[in-house]
This record gives C-alpha cells, sequence and structure tokens, in this order.
C-alpha cells in the first residue's frame, strides 16, 4: 500500500491519518461494521479519481471521474456495503454501475464472488486495471445494461446498484437468490431512498435506509 500512496502528489492527503479521519467520520455517522471500516481504510481511494483530485480523495463526498459520472461518497459505499453483508449468508454478488471500480474494491475481500456491471467501455477498462494492481481476482466484468442483471450466473445472494431508478427493476428482483437481497437507490432525482429489498420464501420485504442521491440508472445499452 505504501508505494501507491509514495507515487502520488502531495501525500499528505493520502496518508494513514487522513484515512483514520475519514473512518472516524464514518464511525460518527453510525457505521458499525469494523469489516467494512477496515476496508475503506484499506483501499487507496486516491487511485480511484484523476490524479487532480487525488488530494480530496479522503474526503467524504462524492467526485467526477469522467463521462458524468461520480465515484460514490465514501459514506454510501459503506452504508451500502454494510446493508448488503448484515446477516449475509452467501458467496455471489451482483454489482450494477461498476463505474472506477472503488465499491468492487471495497466489497471484493468480503465475499466470495462479485459479477459487475457497467455500460460505459472506458470506465469499465480503466476499473478492471485498477482492480489488477490491486491484486483483487474475484471479480468477472461485463460490459453492459445494468437492467438486464447478468442471468448467466443468477441466482446471487446480493445484488448492490450504484445507479437509481424510479421504480425497482424486475428482471435484479429475479436474479435475488432466496434469503438474499438488493440494495439500491430508488426514486427520482431529489427523493431518492437507499433502499432494501429481501427475498423471502414467498415475497419480497422493502427497507428503506434514508435519503442519498446517484446519478440514474440508464435505460438501454
Ligand atoms: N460504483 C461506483 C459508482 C459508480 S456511479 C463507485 O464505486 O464509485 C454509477 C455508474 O453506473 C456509472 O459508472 C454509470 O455509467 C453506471 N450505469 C448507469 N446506468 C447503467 C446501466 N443501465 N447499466 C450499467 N451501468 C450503468
Amino acid at each position: 500500500m505504501m508505494q501507491w500512496a509514495d507515487s502520488v502528489q502531495g501525500i499528505g492527503m493520502t496518508s494513514a491519518r487522513t484515512r483514520d479521519r475519514l473512518v472516524d467520520r464514518l464511525k460518527n455517522h453510525g457505521i458499525r461494521s469494523s469489516a467494512v471500516l477496515e476496508q475503506i481504510r484499506n483501499v487507496p481511494r486516491h487511485l480511484f479519481v484523476d490524479e487532480a483530485l487525488a488530494s480530496r480523495s479522503y474526503e467524504d463526498t462524492a467526485l467526477p471521474i469522467g463521462h458524468g459520472q461520480t465515484i460514490s461518497q465514501p459514506y454510501v459505499v459503506a452504508k451500502m456495503t454494510e446493508a448488503l453483508l448484515t446477516d449475509f449468508a452467501g458467496d455471489k454478488v451482483l454489482e450494477i454501475g461498476t463505474g472506477c471500480g472503488y465499491q468492487t474494491a471495497v466489497l471484493a475481500p468480503l465475499v466470495k464472488e462479485i459479477y459487475t456491471v457497467e455500460r460505459i467501455p472506458e470506465l469499465l477498462r480503466k476499473a478492471k486495471q485498477r482492480l489488477r494492481q490491486l491484486d483483487i481476482y474475484n471479480v468477472r466484468f461485463r460490459l453492459g445494461d445494468g437492467w438486464e442483471g447478468w442471468p448467466k450466473y443468477a441466482p446471487y445472494d446480493g445484488i448492490i446498484v450504484a445507479a437509481a431508478a424510479t421504480e425497482l427493476p424486475q428482471k435484479l428482483l429475479d436474479q435475488i437468490a432466496p434469503g438474499g437481497r438488493l440494495v439500491m437507490p430508488v426514486g427520482p432525482s431529489g427523493a431518492q431512498e437507499l433502499t432494501m429489498v429481501l427475498r423471502r420464501d414467498d415475497h419480497f420485504e422493502q427497507v428503506s435506509l434514508g435519503g442519498v442521491s446517484f446519478v440514474p440508472l440508464v435505460k438501454g445499452k
């Protein structure tokens, strides 16, 4: 890890102390999972943003990653990861909206397999590269439309979606394994709710986890 930090200008901004501050902030905002907090501390977020923004990479804020997209706010990544993994019993997670791959990197050591889908080729290509650099190998990548999920490997014990839709995508609901769950922002721009859907034996249960602000889950490829 040190060699990554060293290669970035303004090393102070990526130091252990800077990361500790971020972790403290997330704790104060109610993140409890020590595994998740540990990952926020470990994953070099500055490698997932443009060098020009590296000095801001441990602030608890979303940042642009090009193509009109953003790297999610660390608090939201932590919150979604915690929601996904609390009482989680399973191996397979589907992620929609790879973006820069930060959420993928946070999640990767905590689950057995991740299947991740992104619609913008350049973002997917770069995400793949970064995750390899970080020696993360339990991820399969797909260029495609997240509204379709990834039927080939379904069902998934967990599904995590990093872009907002006004309704729950039926095909994603269909791809949740029994006992599994989906976490995604749902609602119109300005009034999105982070939503968790639990698949029970014969019904779906829906829980709201609070207001969020995400880029839209674009329809079609
Ligand atoms: N997970 C990222 C955040 C990505 S932002 C992180 O860790 O920071 C949301 C991403 O969803 C963008 O990269 C966007 O291109 C992608 N996206 C939007 N609509 C999509 C769709 N229909 N299918 C797949 N990806 C989509």
